[in-house]
């Protein structure tokens, strides 16, 4: 047999060879934003069926809690709860019922009602409510308004003019159901995210991932960068969805106590296992600021945070902070593992 014909039988061989284990990523926008899954897969048909079973999580997710869709669940609570109990399934009013834990440990600040007042700003449209506008609407966001029947799983608004938006949680929550799939089907190494929040499972082949926390005014420049692994990680920022005027940012994280735009931080970072958590606590850290949310985050071993002052200044909880500048004299340090990503 001569070279060329020997060439041609190994071809098939060649075809039949194992399939080649690789990094896989994903970008779709579902949510009203980008929404990007990546990770390792020994099989490529097997992994892009993971991140298209996650993909579908996030629109089923989308469906029942959006309250831009009409016909979703949460929407018809923002239509009748104020005439009488919505039920809805089950999952919808677990996730409702725990936001109400965070108000409850945030004293507020974290609060789906905010919508009742929420719903008068219009980002892109440059449309901001007017004092006398807050002020008629602001008795109606306080989230003890919410009854709830655990029996048939029905929601009521107690005031009148109640509304209630899941955009502080349910992202959070869209990307632990994600997570769950992968876990489920047997990945170990991957990234889900959606928005501003995400979530990682292992590590990128034993070094850790690489969170970056971006510049409020450059999105092209890097605060500070965090190494994570097994972990999730939420930001709220004020230059997210936001027109500015007269001196002053509107922007889309409101302090239920005022129905104004948050001030007090650029950014708030939250870590912690899930990123239903992070998220959560992301709005809380923003709204109540570096030190109402550090004496309440340095409380829970779970947690850490990261805050961008509007000064430039960034502020870590305990759990990040830098150690202490080691005495003169004192033994070196042992050299810590280098990290990864870019
Ligand atoms: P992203 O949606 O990109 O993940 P955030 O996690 O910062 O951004 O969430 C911002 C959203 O949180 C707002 O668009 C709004 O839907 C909701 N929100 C704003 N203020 C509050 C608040 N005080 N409590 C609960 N949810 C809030
Ligand atoms: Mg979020």
């Amino acid at each position: 047999m001569n070279r060329i014909a020997a060439l041609f039988t190994l071809l098939p061989l060649v075809a039949a060879a194992p399939v080649r284990a690789d990094w896989m990523e994903r970008t779709e926008a579902i949510m009203g934003t980008r929404c990007y899954v990546e990770l390792w897969a020994d099989d490529p048909l097997k992994g892009n069926d993971a991140i298209d079973a996650v993909m579908a999580e996030l629109r089923r997710i989308d469906d029942l809690m959006s309250h831009y869709k009409p016909e979703s669940q949460l929407s018809q609570i923002n239509q009748y709860a104020n005439e009488r109990p919505v039920q809805v399934d089950k999952e919808l009013f677990d996730l409702i019922k725990l936001s109400t834990h965070y108000s409850q440990i945030t004293e507020g600040a974290f609060d789906i009602t905010y919508a009742s007042v929420g719903y008068l700003y219009d980002y892109p449209h440059h449309v901001h409510p007017t004092e006398q506008q807050i002020r008629e609407t602001l008795p109606a966001v306080n989230w003890r308004n919410m009854l709830f029947d655990e029996e048939h799983h029905t929601v009521r608004f107690e005031h009148p003019g109640m509304r209630i938006d899941l955009g502080g949680i349910g992202k959070g929550y869209a990307v632990d159901r994600g997570i769950d799939i992968l876990k489920a089907r047997g990945i170990q190494r991957a990234l889900v995210t959606a928005g501003g929040d995400s979530r990682i499972i292992g590590d990128r082949m034993g070094r850790p991932w690489l969170i970056a926390i971006r510049h409020p005014d450059n999105p092209n420049k890097v605060v500070t960068r965090i190494p994570l692994s097994d972990s999730a990680v939420s930001t709220s920022g004020d230059y997210e969805r936001f027109f500015d005027e007269g001196g002053v940012r509107y922007h889309h994280i409101i302090d239920p106590r005022t129905g104004h735009s948050a001030s007090k931080v650029r950014s708030a970072t939250i870590l912690a296992p899930t990123a239903t958590q992070t998220d959560g606590m992301s709005k809380t850290a923003f709204v109540l600021g570096p030190e109402k949310a550090l004496e309440i985050i340095n409380r829970m071993p779970e947690y850490d945070a990261v805050f961008v002052l509007p000064d430039g200044r960034v502020l870590y909880s305990n759990g990040l902070r830098p150690a202490a500048p080691r005495p003169a004299g004192a033994p070196a340090a042992p050299t810590a593992a280098s990290s990864a990503r870019p």
